[in-house]
């Protein structure tokens, strides 16, 4: 037999710590219940929908990766690599592990690894929690949910509007009006270069009003310092040189065609000159979609081009441009523009009068459901199905529009009542089960 790799407590011990901790979840990771649960369920359905509609296909990406691909990938000198990574060694082979802040180096990592893009660029998509080891408050989470866009292998300014376009399309379908878009250019390394000697310069003669973090970054990162969230910093970011001053032609035209399709199809913009994003491998257009209506975490979607990440991480260079928006902020604004979506309730309540008629009434609703209704059964207790009344006042409470009615002359009929309890249907109705064919269908809402 292998000797254990590896020292652990005997489970005894580790028994114990369990019992004396207080077993709550982790600090700024949420469970989401229902009814909430129904709301992030029906933005997913939203958005899978658009996805498909501009034929973007849905890539499914670990959440564990190993840490150099972020390190690598976001830039060692970024918020996230800097302090808010969950890292961790493999406890079997002292790998160094991340659980993933962000899934574009994720996404890139497997076009590579996979050699996805052999035949052609490449439209993805992908849904799934993210994790940042952040002060959490109302919209800034440790575990959080994301939706993002990755079109890889692309250099047309045309992708980037398409990008944008799905975004704005994706606030149309759910009732969003009050986002706008912001817009800058980061060009190209080489004009980055050049800002970034007179952002130094800048800084250096304002030594004194730099934060802690922005003297850190004063000679390895300064564009970052343009990131700040520190209020007393922000006169002082808002009068630095601006790196769109120092862009090329080429840059410029790119940025161009890219407004030239927005302005087109009506899409509002502002071109923020300060917008820097906080990883480090955007490149040409960033963009943000911003609101009032959150306080402090106002960006509900962010995203830009990265051309030089496949590249940076080992691959050949390939043009690239993504998104990734916040569903619990995009919800929050869901919820605060009042137009929350409906709460599920089933088409049916199964309303059961003598727990020995059960073998026959799961076979009708096992019927039922494979016609597509929805169908909550009650059930019972010890003392056997409890009274009609109480069956129908939980019928009522569950939402279901119908109650089925399987009573002991129905059963022994083989036959059930339906009676409405809400909103416009059919009057009450006895009806025989081998005919369920016919009947049923009219119970279900039409979708
Ligand atoms: P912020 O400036 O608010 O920290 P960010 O630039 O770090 O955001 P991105 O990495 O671009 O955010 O992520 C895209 C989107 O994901 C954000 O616009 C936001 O909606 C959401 N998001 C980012 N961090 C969190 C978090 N900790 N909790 C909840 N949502 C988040
Ligand atoms: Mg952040």
């Amino acid at each position: 037999m292998l000797p254990p790799l590896i020292d652990e407590p005997p489970m005894t011990e580790k028994l114990t710590i369990a019992k004396a901790d207080k077993l709550t979840a982790v600090k700024g990771m949420n469970d989401v219940l229902p009814p909430d649960s129904a709301m992030v369920e029906w933005l997913e359905h939203k958005v899978r929908a658009l996805f498909a509609r501009y034929a973007y296909r849905n890539i499914r990406t670990p959440i564990v990766e190993r840490t150099p691909l972020f390190v690598r990938g976001l830039g060692e000198v970024t918020d996230i690599v800097e302090k808010e990574m969950y890292c961790f060694d493999d406890r079997l082979n002292g790998d160094p592990l991340t659980l993933r802040p962000e899934a574009t180096a994720g996404v890139v990592r497997a076009a590579l690894e996979h050699t996805m893009l052999y035949d052609g660029p490449k439209r993805l998509y992908y849904i799934g929690p993210m994790f940042r080891h952040e002060r959490p408050q109302k919209g800034r989470y440790r575990q959080f949910d994301q939706i993002g866009a990755e079109a890889l292998g692309f250099s047309g300014a045309e992708i980037d509007a398409e990008l944008i376009l799905m975004a704005v399309g994706l606030w149309k379908e759910i009732g969003l009006s009050d986002v706008r878009l912001e817009l800058n250019s980061l060009g190209q390394p080489e004009e980055r270069l050049r800002h970034r000697e007179a952002l130094i310069a800048y800084f250096e003669q304002h030594e004194s009003t730099l934060d802690e973090d922005a003297l850190r970054r004063l000679h390895t990162n300064p564009l970052r310092i343009l990131d700040t969230k520190n209020p007393r910093m922000q006169g002082l970011v808002e009068t630095a040189p601006r790196l769109i001053e120092f862009l090329g032609a080429d840059s410029l035209t790119h940025l161009g065609a890219l407004t030239s399709i927005l302005d087109t199809n009506g899409v509002a913009y502002r071109i923020n000159p300060r917008l820097v994003r906080g990883m480090d491998y955007y490149n040409l257009t960033v963009f943000e979609f911003v609101t009032d209506r959150l306080g402090a975490q106002g960006t509900v979607c962010a995203g830009g081009r990265y051309d030089y990440l496949f590249e940076q991480l080992g691959g050949k260079p390939t043009p690239a441009v993504g998104w990734a928006l916040g569903v619990d902020r995009v919800l929050e604004l869901v919820k605060s523009s009042g137009c929350s979506p409906s709460v599920p309730a089933p088409d049916v309540y199964a309303i059961v009068a003598e727990i020995s008629a059960m073998p026959v009434v799961l076979s009708s609703l096992q019927a039922l459901r494979s016609m597509g209704l929805s169908v909550q059964m009650h059930h019972s207790s010890g003392a056997g199905m409890g009274s009609i009344k109480n069956q129908f006042k939980r019928a009522d409470a569950s939402g279901a529009r119908y109650a089925l009615v399987f009573g002991a002359d129905e059963i022994c009929a083989q036959q059930v009542t339906i009676k409405h309890l809400r909103g416009s249907g059919q009057p009450q109705a006895t009806q025989s089960l081998s005919e369920m064919a016919s009947w049923a269908p009219s119970l279900q809402l039409p979708v």
